[in-house]
């Protein structure tokens, strides 16, 4: 039995500020992944910049990184604790053409094939850049081309071929229809997998190398990273924007909010009680033995969801372990319960049967933030035009984050963005904002049963 010391981990909807000085979490990334690159440290006086970006992740790296390349803006970066210290530094690292949570069908539906197929483009040119900016020079464990999206039960290859079909119809994106058979025989051997829809052009990386690589891009581009100082206060002086941290207020002509699901409820007004921050989780295996991978079948180093409501995803990482995540705790104090790390060895060892011994050598979980339409948006946040923020990837961010950096940048240096319901609608308050967590738990409820049943 897997267990871990009980600790309280920050709770966005509870805690004033992420923290300070707090180190990556025991992920296999962080133990996998070398030495961090250095930065300039903490804030440790009053500084005044022309363009500061709050938080570290891939949408304020991406950001910083297409000022100085594109515009010959030199950002500076704050960070309340490490480079890419929450949801990029710790995720499974599926680069996937999409993000939010919307299907095309309901998009369609609700802006016309034009609108759907401007956004087709929009998630296609984030996975472009993702690929030319590794291409560019980023070691990053990158896996071999493949996304499986199965159907957990023979029920859904009707959803899965229907997808497929719409997809080469509207966007001319081919896919795989794979049957149960091909899966068990090509790829692996789960007893829930009945079918899948297979994305030629998706792929497995190691998030925190990727996040890293883009932080020495930007640094060598002139931008400036300062980490350990959380902005605990924001205050608008005549047209300045005063970001207090611990030991030094920053003052910014303009302000980039990239701090996604880790935002503390409270930061400012365009972004409260907008987003709900969700728990998602995160175990991997000891290194499976030539007998495991046998048993499995487990062939293939694709990356691999399922059409659950409340979705499980996996991948066989480099060393043969196997990656396996779904949803976390509700809140921030029960995030290191060994209850949640073990409920997954159980899902995983109840789809591989075969497979005997299954053990956890790393769990750890971050906060993804899911927004009410299911959209990310990317969106000025005051009337004079000073502020912007790009929140709500609803889970799915490795690539998109990167886009919406690079809109974000284009947008600091005065450019117009695409007429998209990504950039041109506000992200929409969530009606009784303060029983979040109360239709969060009711959500799960009704998930676990509409997944058995269903
Ligand atoms: C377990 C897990 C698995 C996932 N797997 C995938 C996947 O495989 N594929 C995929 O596409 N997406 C995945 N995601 C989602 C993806 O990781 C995110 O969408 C993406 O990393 C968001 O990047 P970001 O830069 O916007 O935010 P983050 O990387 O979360 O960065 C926000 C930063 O802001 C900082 N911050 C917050 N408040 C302050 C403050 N007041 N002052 C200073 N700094 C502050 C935080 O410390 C943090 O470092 C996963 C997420 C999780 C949690």
């Amino acid at each position: 039995m897997f267990l871990l010391t009980f600790i309280t981990m920050y709770d966005p909807l509870k805690d004033p500020s992420p923290g300070m000085e707090k180190p990556y979490p025991a992920s296999y990334w962080s133990e996998h992944s070398g030495p961090p690159p250095s930065n300039s440290g903490r804030v440790i006086k009053d500084m005044q910049v022309d363009v500061a970006i709050i938080g570290s992740g891939y949408t304020g790296l991406s950001c910083a990184l297409h000022l100085a390349r594109d515009h010959n803006i030199k950002a500076h970066i704050i960070e309340a604790n490490q480079t890419a210290w929450g949801c990029s530094g710790r995720n499974a690292g599926f680069i996937l053409k999409s993000t939010g949570r919307k299907a095309y069908s309901s998009m369609i539906s609700q802006w016309g094939n034009e609108t759907a197929q401007g956004i087709y483009n929009e998630v296609s040119e984030g996975v472009e850049t993702v690929n030319q900016l590794i291409a560019d020079g980023i070691e990053c464990d990158q896996q071999s081309n493949g996304y499986l999206r199965i159907a957990h039960k023979p029920s859904r290859i009707a959803e899965l071929k229907a997808q497929a079909k719409l997809l080469r119809k509207e966007f001319n994106y081919q896919t795989e229809i794979l049957s149960a058979g091909q899966i068990r025989a090509e790829y692996f051997d789960s007893k829930d997998a009945h079918g899948a829809i297979k994305f030629n052009d998706c792929y497995g990386i190691n998030p925190l190398k990727l996040a890293w690589g883009y932080q020495k891009m930007a640094q060598k581009l002139g931008a400036t990273i300062h980490t350990n100082s959380p902005v605990t206060e924001w205050e608008t002086i005549a047209n300045k924007q005063v970001l207090r941290t611990p030991q030094g207020n920053v003052t910014a002509n303009k302000v980039i909010i990239a701090t996604n699901g880790y935002t503390p409820n409270r930061f400012h007004f365009a972004t409260n009680n907008r987003t709900l921050p969700v728990l998602s989780q995160i175990i991997v295996t000891k290194p499976l033995t030539e007998a495991q991978i046998e048993a499995a079948n487990f062939i293939t180093d694709n990356v691999v969801m399922d059409t659950r409501a409340l979705k499980y995803y996996f991948r066989k990482l480099p060393d043969n372990r196997i990656l396996f995540g779904g949803r976390g705790a509700i809140s921030g104090k029960d995030a290191d319960d060994p209850y949640f790390a073990n409920r997954l060895l159980k899902v995983l060892s109840n789809s591989f049967p075969a497979v005997e011994e299954l053990a956890i050598d790393y769990s750890w979980s971050g906060w993804i933030s899911i927004s009410l339409d299911d959209l990310p948006h990317i969106r000025q946040a005051d009337e004079k035009g000073n502020v912007a923020y790009s929140l709500g990837y609803c889970g799915n961010g490795v690539s998109f984050a990167v886009q919406a950096g690079k809109r974000l940048a284009q947008w600091t240096a005065g450019q117009t963005l695409p007429y998209l319901p990504y950039f041109n609608t506000d992200l929409p308050k969530f009606p009784f904002a303060q029983f979040r967590r109360l239709g969060q738990w009711g959500y799960f409820h009704y998930g676990k049963v509409s997944d058995r049943w269903f």
